[in-house]
């Protein structure tokens, strides 16, 4: 025989009950079917009941709830049948509501009155279900799962409950319903074996009739790699092993309620764990053998949600023998369940995990067990952390694969996640970290990412400046996203966006059609530091800020980015080119904290300029000197130069075909080449100040005073003079160039002229060019050349950057 469970998920409205009709209608052979409450039913029972204990009016609004509730699956399921399971139905109500009578006088919630009153949901379900399936049998689980007296959670007295099982559960044919969660004592009271004992229930039956297998129907494919409700990419586990299983329900896998596992195990019945919604997905196999058809080493990840760490620590303990035995003889006595161990090799302490409702009680008893050493010697002391959570990775095959705790431990220190304590079960089945409740999610999430291959990874994306750079490389990734999923499985989510104006953050993603608009209707007013306190508030796992302003503010605030283990991909010359401590702090901060700083763009663009550097220096070359250019608009300027076109105007044309700044006067000042060749000098391994670049000024000082018209009109005046200098050139064969040079650690921005010998003779309209002269490139330097200006490159660069952000 089969013995099938449907969980209260299954149960959960009148049209899932009718699923599960259809479930049971098509099995082959007759079963046992062992049914939970209603979903929701036993929380609202125990609400009910706590209210009655304190005298809340508000009980008899629950009561009627659940009243009203199964009012509705009767409607639904079993209109106009027989009067009897009716007049049923309300006599089960009507002790209901003398139990709670009873626990209102009193003022006073036993755990026997609460078994009494919790036992409701299940007695309520298997009668409604056994009225529904056509000739099946009902048996009370009371009748034959005999306990002791611990009340909530009852220990099976299995001589007794097999021999009733045997002699009363038999195939004769028909399909046997049975309640799950409920049993009695000796006495014939009502006890419970434990939240989410329907599947011990239905566990302790298959063991007792030999049963082929044991079906847990629920609500997901399977047991999952990790609780999908935290982790969206969990998949269902194709088989585990008991072991396994026993580990991950341990840790949290509520999937499958941790007892089940034993009597099954022993008689070594497999169960098959089964999605109620979808029966034909293949489910989870839990046998003794032990298969691992994946790559990963680890079959899944479970977690508790809520624990405290109490560590008994002092001098007292060290060499002194039988300090564990009377620390745990202590807590045995308060019967806490003591969730995780560990102890430091100098004996000097022993920490532990338990559930925060036991907390109280555990300290309370270790106090008086050791008392004296406590109050009076002051050898030992007792600590408790709160809000923590446990994780666990299990899987057989960790046993022979090195390298897993590397990583675990990896993948929760690049996401900042603090480890507070771990243990390792001495069977080699899984390793448990302990760390702060409010990154459990994340944790859970980058672990998962860590182990298995997951369909995609993601990024979580924080833009700031919607300019023409931030446009064009959200427009980028709108264009490129289907791709990178299909051919880089990788998944971009733009999580926040802000300009100067307004600032919008979603978790669950901004659409990159129309996050303008979001932006203008649903954006806040823009503020920089609340951008970036809201960005790390989140925590998202793999976030990466992208710097599309020209920000002073924006650059100030990289450090703390980078601090709270988020990436930077910047196209802002400011933090680079500000002073080189500061520079250095974030290169620090990135490598502390295994994140990415990339600025690739703020020298020639889309250039591969920065990466080249460093790729030269990292493999041992010498930079001798660095000569460029690095402005696309002084290049545009000085190659415009013509007898129609004066250098006034052609100031003014690239100002207006947006290739200077909007105060171009940053660009023939030199400021902007500046910023570019101290960063490249800097790269180059030398610490030099903005303040050691020698600027050679081609305009007098008058012309950057003012404001911008006063700028334009008193250019002018210099029109004639350069017209006289470029036809001088014309006759020489020589052109104009705007130069940046780093020479032996020195750095100078000038204006030079150059021959045809020379590789920027030729150098075209908005161009960038780059010669580096390196202990390996002596004699003919390295070159690079090609656009270097332009919102369209400059956002490509910004989007290969990020590119590479995501191959850490
Ligand atoms: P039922 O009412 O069927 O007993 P439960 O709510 O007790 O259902 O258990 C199923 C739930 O367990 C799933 O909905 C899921 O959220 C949770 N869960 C936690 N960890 C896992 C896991 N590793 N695999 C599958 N489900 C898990
Ligand atoms: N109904 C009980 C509970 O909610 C038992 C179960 O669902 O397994 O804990
Ligand atoms: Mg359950």
């Amino acid at each position: 025989m089969k013995v099938l469970k449907f969980g209260g998920t299954s149960v959960g409205s009148p049209e899932r009950v009718n699923g599960v009709k259809k479930i049971i209608e098509s099995q082959p052979s007759s079963c046992v079917i062992v049914v939970s409450a209603f979903q929701g039913i036993t929380d609202e029972l125990k609400q009910v009941a706590e209210l009655a204990s304190d005298r809340n009016d508000e009980y008899s609004v629950v009561l009627e709830r659940i009243v009203w509730k199964h009012d509705d699956f009767l409607n639904h399921l079993l209109k106009g049948r027989k009067q009897e399971i009716h007049e049923k139905i309300r006599n089960i109500f009507n002790d209901l509501r003398e139990t709670l009578n009873g626990i209102w006088l009193l003022r006073e919630l036993s755990k026997h009155s609460l078994d009494q009153v919790l036992s409701t949901g299940e007695i309520l379900s298997s009668l409604i279900i056994n009225n529904l399936i056509e000739n099946s049998l009902y048996i009370d689980s009371r009748t034959f799962i005999k306990t002791d007296s611990s009340f909530g959670f009852a220990n099976v007295d299995f001589a007794l409950t097999n021999s009733i099982i045997q002699r009363t559960i038999s195939d004769t044919g028909n399909h046997i319903i049975v309640p799950g969660f409920i049993s009695s004592n000796q006495h014939g009271e009502t006890t419970t074996l434990g939240r989410g004992g329907s599947d011990y229930t239905a566990a302790i039956i298959a063991a007792a009739i030999d049963a082929d297998v044991l079906e847990i129907w629920t609500d997901v494919d399977g047991f999952m790699t990790a609780d999908p409700k935290k982790v969206e990419k969990a998949y269902a586990i194709d088989n585990l092993t008991y072991s396994e299983a026993i580990e991950l329900s341990h840790f949290g896998a509520k999937v499958i309620y941790t007892p089940t596992l034993r009597p099954v195990y022993k008689k070594n019945i497999p169960i098959l764990v089964l999605n109620t919604f979808n029966p034909g997905s293949k489910g989870t196999v839990i046998s003794n053998k032990s298969t691992n058809g994946t790559h990963s080493p680890i079959k899944g990840i479970s977690s508790i949600d809520h624990i405290d760490l109490i560590t008994l620590q002092g001098t007292g303990m060290v060499g002194v023998t039988g300090t564990s035995m009377r620390l745990f003889g202590a807590l045995a006595r308060k019967e806490i369940n003591i969730v995780l161990i560990t102890q430091a090799s100098s004996e000097y302490s022993i920490t532990f995990a338990v559930s925060p409702a036991d907390s109280q009680n555990a300290t309370d008893g270790i106090h008086d067990e050791f008392r004296n050493e406590i109050d009076h010697n002051k050898e030992l002391k007792i600590l408790i952390e709160r809000n923590l959570s446990i994780i666990a990775i299990v899987g057989e095959r960790m046993k022979n694969t090195p390298g897993i705790s590397a990583t675990l431990f990896k993948a929760l220190g690049r996401n900042g996640i603090n480890v507070v304590a771990t243990a390792q079960g001495s069977s080699e089945l899984n390793i448990s970290v302990v760390i702060k409740n409010e990154s459990l999610k994340k944790a859970l999430n980058v672990i998962h990412d860590g182990f298995f291959l997951s369909r995609f990874k993601e990024l979580h994306l924080f833009v700031a400046g919607t300019g023409l750079v931030g446009t064009s490389f959200l427009k980028q990734i709108q264009k490129q996203s289907s791709t990178l999923l299909s051919e880089r499985n990788l998944k971009v989510n733009l999580i926040g966006v802000t300009n100067s104006r307004k600032m919008f953050i979603d978790r669950k993603g901004i659409s990159l059609e129309d996050y303008r608009e979001t932006l203008k209707t649903k954006g806040e007013k823009g503020d920089i530091s609340g951008f970036i306190h809201q960005m790390t508030r989140l925590n998202l796992r793999n976030s990466v800020f992208i710097d599309c302003t020209a920000d002073q503010n924006v650059a100030s605030m990289y450090n703390e980015i980078l601090s709270k283990y988020v990436s930077i991909v910047a196209a802002n010359k400011i933090a680079c080119s500000s002073d080189y401590n500061y520079y250095q702090t974030l290169k620090n901060t990135a490598n502390e904290r295994g994140v990415r700083f990339m600025y690739e763009t703020t020298v020639g663009a889309g250039l591969p300029i920065i990466k080249t550097l460093s790729d030269l220096v990292l493999s041992g070359d010498k930079i001798l000197k660095i000569e460029a250019v690095l402005s696309g608009t002084m290049n545009f300027i000085f190659n415009e130069i013509s007898p129609e076109m004066p250098l006034s105007e052609a100031i003014r044309k690239a100002r207006e075909k947006g290739y200077s700044e909007p105060d171009p006067r940053l660009d023939l000042s030199g400021t902007d080449v500046v910023r570019k060749i101290l960063i490249l000098a800097r790269e180059a391994g030398y610490p030099i100040e903005k303040e050691e670049v020698i600027v050679s000024k081609f305009l007098p000082d008058k012309c950057f005073t003012g404001d911008l018209n006063n700028f334009y009109r008193n250019v002018k005046e210099y029109d004639a003079e350069f017209e006289q200098k470029r036809k001088e050139l014309v006759r020489q064969n020589r052109k104009w160039r705007f130069f940046a040079t780093l020479d032996n650690g020195k750095a100078k921005v000038e204006l030079v002229t150059v021959g045809p010998e020379h590789p920027s003779f030729n150098l075209e309209g908005s161009n960038n060019i780059i010669l580096f002269t390196t202990s390996r490139y002596r004699e003919l330097p390295m070159v690079i050349k090609g656009y270097g200006a332009g919102a369209e490159v400059t956002a490509a660069g910004v989007f290969a950057d990020l590119m590479r952000v995501v191959n850490i």
